[in-house]
């Protein structure tokens, strides 16, 4: 972390208000950690409805004249509207999640997920419970940040108007949320987008991210002899399922680490060597990467890219699960009757998940033996991949924003990619706005996995850079 505003000449009321008001933001979010918003476990059903109650609440407590909690064919979202007092001000809409993952295996958990308790880190205080960062920690700091972008500007309504969309089934796919979008396009109408479910490349690395990735999923059965054989009387003779989606599946990369899909690069927005160059001035300790979160012996992918290009800016596949046969105790000789696999893609700006249907089923029916039948599933839907303008005018205001809660300067705030997928892409789309991140989470942070954390300075930063971010957009002139 870099110095704090004591030594600077530059008045900071935002800082000074956040910094006042700490205990406030971490009584919300304890409160609303305790809440098991598990939107993946039909059980928590009631937990995840609880959760978006307590946003509601705690947004009107905030001061949000409306807000609503507006149901889905699944879990419920939060909306919430706060207009300011200049009717031509620009729109900002804030998206966040507040279900969170699921917490097996609990017994590699070092504290009971749903009590929050502090712990000192070596980067200083974390606090640890699942949904500390993603995305509870994230949408908490809004709730301080707003307060205090009107205690610092001495503003009844903020500088622009400020909606959020909290969703309750982030976690499990938001399968309900373009429809909401949809439904509520009108109420949810927005010069930009605020996605608040990111993070940046380390504690003093102030950063911003600028694209996520996409999704699409396959599984594959390849099915032989109609029903399982003796391997005695029968093997060597016919073909083996099994055998083939090996040879199947070890053909899915080229000799230079690129998917063999045939059309899977055609629509893939190359890489500028201006990314490049800011992508590469992420500090990234590949080793450090490799001992700590990968927890991998060396470094593995696409020819000719690095690591951080790897995971966030080009398009990849991977095997998830293959299985088939016999796997049980001792042996059975047999040839089976089917093998299957699953597979998924990760994909980039401007990779059309539906087109991944196509290309599987092509590249399966070219690689798959005589008297070998495939069958290839490919589920409708999909995530799409998205990438934010890195010159635009909100692009700036964000970058501005961060930069006064690090104590730096616009452009010492670096971008960096997220390798995962939400459902950002269909914000993008349905609402026709741009994106910006603003997010304080860490690569360190394990989410979705044991022992989750936030680290507490950096929440305090992000609710800092969120009370800022008002004011600098309220400067932008966007296209109407
Ligand atoms: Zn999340």
């Amino acid at each position: 972390m870099t110095s704090s505003a004591a030594d600077g000449a530059v008045p900071n009321p935002e800082r000074e208000f956040v910094t006042g008001h700490l205990d406030d933001l971490h009584a919300d979010l304890d409160a609303w950690l305790r809440i098991p918003s598990i939107s993946a476990d039909p059980a928590h059903a009631p937990d995840v409805a609880g959760s978006a109650e307590w946003l509601a609440e705690a947004l009107r407590r905030t001061g949000f004249p409306t807000v609503e909690v507006w149901p889905t064919a699944g879990a419920p979202a939060v909306f919430a509207e706060w207009p300011s007092a200049d009717a031509d001000a620009p729109v900002a809409l804030v998206y966040g999640h507040h279900d969170v993952q699921p917490v097996d295996p609990l017994e590699l958990w070092e504290h009971p997920p749903f009590e929050p308790t502090r712990v000192e880190g070596p980067d200083g205080p974390e606090l640890h419970a699942r949904g500390a960062i993603d995305d509870k920690g994230n949408v908490a700091m809004h709730l301080l940040g707003m307060r205090a972008h009107l205690a610092a500007t001495g503003r009844d309504t903020p500088a622009v108007t400020v909606k959020l969309i909290v969703e309750g089934e982030e976690e499990s796919g938001s399968p309900n949320f373009p429809d909401l979008l949809r439904e509520h396009s009108d109420r949810l109408r927005c010069d930009v987008v605020v996605v608040s479910d990111t993070g940046m490349a380390a504690p003093d690395v102030p950063s911003a991210v600028t694209a996520m990735r996409g999704l699409a999923d396959a599984e594959i059965t390849l099915r032989g002899p109609a029903v399982d054989l003796h391997s005695g009387s029968f093997g060597g003779a016919v073909p083996n399922p099994l055998h083939a989606m090996a040879e199947l599946l070890a053909g899915l990369h080229d000799a230079e680490g690129r998917v063999t899909l045939p059309g899977f690069y055609d629509t893939v927005r190359p890489l500028t060597d201006r990314e490049r160059e800011l992508m590469g001035r992420v500090p990234f300790d590949e080793q450090a990467w490799l001992a700590g979160p990968a927890a991998s012996r060396v470094a593995s992918g696409e020819a000719g890219y690095s690591t951080l290009e790897r995971i966030g800016a080009r398009p990849t596949a991977e095997v998830n699960g293959m299985w088939g046969g016999y796997t049980g105790p001792g042996h059975k000789t047999i040839i089976p009757a089917e093998a299957h696999a699953k597979v998924t893609f990760r994909l980039v700006a401007d990779q059309v998940p539906a087109d991944l249907g196509e290309q599987v089923r092509a590249w399966v029916a070219a690689n798959t033996p005589p008297g070998i039948e495939a069958d290839v599933h490919v589920p409708a839907g999909g995530v799409a991949p998205c990438a934010s303008d890195l010159d635009s005018p909100a692009m700036d205001a964000l970058l501005r924003s961060i930069a006064q809660a690090f104590d730096t300067r616009p452009d010492q705030v670096l971008f960096t990619r997220e390798g995962g997928s939400g459902p950002e892409a269909d914000l993008a789309g349905i609402l026709a706005a741009p994106l910006v991140f603003l997010g304080a989470g860490l690569p360190t942070d394990r989410i979705h996995s044991p022992n989750e954390r936030v680290l507490l300075p950096m929440l305090h930063r992000g609710a800092e850079a969120a009370a800022h971010l008002w004011r600098e957009l309220a400067g932008v002139d966007f296209p109407r």
